[in-house]
């Protein structure tokens, strides 16, 4: 089962209001196993929405359409479809009462404007709004001749939605309107879905990993797995559509497993949850880390408390974080935490016997198991040659030993702060699992 989105507005267009809607639509539909194919956008003029639809009518089963169906004359829906149709307008009269019983409940005149609520294509139905004035309407759309042969498998009719944008009422009229006919013609197949978080490689060699695993991303797979990236995090969105949720969950958690074989402990969490939370999981947990707690201290010089900000966003991290050095200039490296002036000297601030003094200084004088240090070059300016831009050295002062790595990452100061800090997360993760750093 396909379906259309089809939003439409001048303020969408325009890029003043978001699109809300089609994401919340795509999300429900997604939950009784309907597909939403694309998602289309289109401003208030007629022959614009009027296209929209032509175009899309061959191409699913339903097509959902919010806006345009209020009062006034940028609100040109119900005569686009009426034009689509065919069709001329026609009053429903029960629908006039009740807007004239409406105005009259609110003492209020009714505009002479309002009355086109009350219109209709012929052939199609309103849909009551028990929110607002602005009925929906319904129709169904049967295919054109040249359709069915033109477009294998795709149904011979479509059966269109409107309701109006305004997102409160249209999430009434589609829970209490809408979805049940899509429930009803999809047989009760399920989408269930799941997304799988890592850190610390690129999309595509992630891809390279669960391609070699038995090919988990192959396009027609079911369920389905594909990757995107947000602020460095690589995820994996698993999707199921089958005719039981049973089954659905079944499968889900089985191609769950399949990812994780394939990546290991690069999947730091799912769905909500974030590195920083997971790390404090560990911490929380982690016998050795209760044992010195409170366990963690930071020494930043680039990330200016990005780290100690990012360990600190979780309630309760007073248990495991004992304090934050940020340590910009030289002398600060020095007279905080004792990194030797000649090493400063000798090697510059970012370099890793740098950074490996900085972790073991504030180890030393915050007393914490774990110190975390920072040292590297934001940008735009003070790259070199051998010290480009994003150049980053990472130390973890351990209990037991001192870990230091130099990264190189891309991207604008912001995106090279926020990466570093993620990545001194993830080299702490690691150690607390007491696992090695797979990349
Ligand atoms: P309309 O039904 O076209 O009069 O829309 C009324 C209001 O609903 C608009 O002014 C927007 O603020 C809001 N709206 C319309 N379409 C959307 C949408 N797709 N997503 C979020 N808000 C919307
Ligand atoms: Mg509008």
């Amino acid at each position: 089962m396909r379906a259309i989105i089809l939003s439409i507005g001048d303020e969408l267009t325009l890029g003043q209001t978001v699109d809300t809607n089609s994401a919340w639509i795509s999300r429900q539909l997604a939950a009784v196993g309907c597909n939403a194919v694309r998602h289309l956008t289109v401003g208030d003029a007629q022959s614009d929405i009027e296209s929209a639809i032509r175009d899309a009518v061959p191409l699913c089963d339903f097509l959902i359409c919010s806006g345009g169906i209020g009062p006034t004359e940028d609100d040109l829906t119900r005569q686009a479809l009426a034009a689509v149709m065919g069709m001329e307008l026609e009053l429903d009269a029960a629908w006039m009462a009740r807007l004239e019983e409406f105005f009259r409940k609110l003492n209020r005149p009714m505009s002479p404007l309002n009355s086109i609520q009350a219109m209709v294509p012929r052939g199609a139905t309103l849909i009551e709004n028990t929110v607002g004035t602005a009925a929906g309407i319904t129709a169904t759309i049967q295919a054109s001749a040249d359709r069915a042969t033109s477009l294998h498998g795709v149904p011979l009719e479509c059966r269109i939605f409107c309701m109006p944008g305004v997102p409160k009422e249209m999430k009434v009229m589609f829970t209490r309107d809408v979805l049940p006919h899509v429930q009803a013609a999809g047989g009760g197949a399920v989408i269930l879905s799941r997304t799988l978080h890592t850190f610390g490689m690129g999309e595509s060699n992630v891809a390279d990993l669960l391609k070699a695993h038995g090919d988990l991303m192959q396009r027609d797979r079911n369920p389905s797995v594909g990757t995107t990236v947000s602020e460095g995090v690589v995820s994996l969105r698993l999707n199921a559509r089958f005719p039981s949720a049973d089954q659905a969950a079944r499968e889900l958690n089985a191609t769950e497993a399949s990812c994780r074989a394939a990546l290991g402990d690069l999947i730091y969490g799912q769905d909500h949850q974030t590195l920083p939370a997971v790390v404090a999981g560990l911490l929380f947990e982690d016998p050795l880390a209760r044992k010195w707690a409170p366990a963690v201290a930071t020494a930043e010089s680039c990330t200016g408390g990005l780290l100690a900000k990012y360990l600190t966003d979780i309630p309760g991290s007073s248990r495991y974080f004992r304090q934050g050095y940020i340590t910009y200039q030289n002398e600060a490296k020095t007279n905080l935490i004792g990194v030797p002036a000649e090493l400063l000297a000798e090697h510059g601030a970012v370099s890793e016997p740098v950074a490996e003094a900085m972790a073991k200084g504030a180890q030393c004088q915050s007393g914490a198991a774990f110190a975390l240090a920072i040292t590297g070059i934001a940008g735009p300016g003070g790259g070199t040659l051998t010290k480009p831009v994003g150049t980053v050295c990472i130390a973890l002062a351990s209990p037991q030993r001192v870990q230091v790595r130099t990264f190189v990452f891309s991207g604008d100061r912001e995106m090279i702060r926020d990466r570093s800090a993620k990545m001194a997360l993830t080299l702490l993760r690691f150690q607390l699992l007491g696992k090695p750093v797979p990349f």
